[in-house]
């Protein structure tokens, strides 16, 4: 956890229900484009934003979430300051919800939009009937047809992301590659229903000290 460098410390986590959507929501925008940090052990306050499926700020002071539990997540940033986060399983994907996210922050300045990856189920674990997968890489693009370790069709939810932030324009850099389903420690729907879920916060923080370049702060 980083917690040095320069700027205010986050007060405010911002959450959302999610419902496997497109809807992006903005965060109350008092204040623009000056870096945070995470204090471990200062209580801070949950808000929640609405429904939908990303979160975008400018706002220094506040964290974003989502919450996943096989589905991705994904960190986006910008050298602005502008940064989202993105609660994205097939049919968020196939819904355009990281496009939609990138192009609410170009909307508000950012230029260069990177993204990160969070833990997430891997095609290794993920297996699909043929017919379902076929229509789902007809949205996503065949780079999200993949095969389990047996070898059967699954879908490829990273490399469908990774897909998705190319096609809109946006540069991917690295996160946590880790399959929640096989990987251990994590909390899998598919797997195990495991009623937990994985928490995913972004804030924007001083690109002295932030694990992504750019700004958005991964963990
Ligand atoms: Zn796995």
């Amino acid at each position: 956890m980083t917690s040095v460098g320069a700027g205010p410390a986050v007060r405010t986590v911002y959450w959302i229900r999610q419902v496997h959507g497109a809807t992006v929501l903005a965060v109350p925008t008092a204040g623009r484009h000056a870096a945070s940090r995470m204090v471990p052990g200062r209580p801070v306050e949950p808000v929640f934003a609405g429904t939908g499926d990303a979160l975008v700020a400018v706002a220094p002071s506040v964290a974003l979430a989502v919450l996943t539990a096989d589905c991705a997540s994904v960190a986006l940033g910008s050298p602005e300051g502008i940064f989202a986060a993105v609660h994205a399983g097939w049919r968020g994907l196939a819904a355009g919800v990281i496009a939609g996210a990138v192009g609410a922050m170009r909307s508000r300045g950012a230029t260069e939009v990177v993204g990160a990856l969070g833990p997430c189920i891997h095609a290794e674990c993920y297996e699909f009937a043929e017919d379902d997968l076929a229509c789902v890489a007809a949205v996503l693009g065949t780079r999200a047809r993949g095969r389990t370790g047996e070898g059967n069709p699954a879908l490829d939810i990273p490399a469908a992301v990774s897909s998705a932030l190319v096609s809109c324009g946006a540069a991917e850099v690295a996160g946590l590659d880790r399959c929640t389903a096989c990987a251990g420690g994590y909390f899998s729907h598919r797997r195990r229903a495991d009623a937990g879920r994985q928490a995913l916060l972004v804030w924007s923080g001083d690109s002295r000290t932030a694990a992504a370049p750019s700004g958005p702060g991964f963990r």
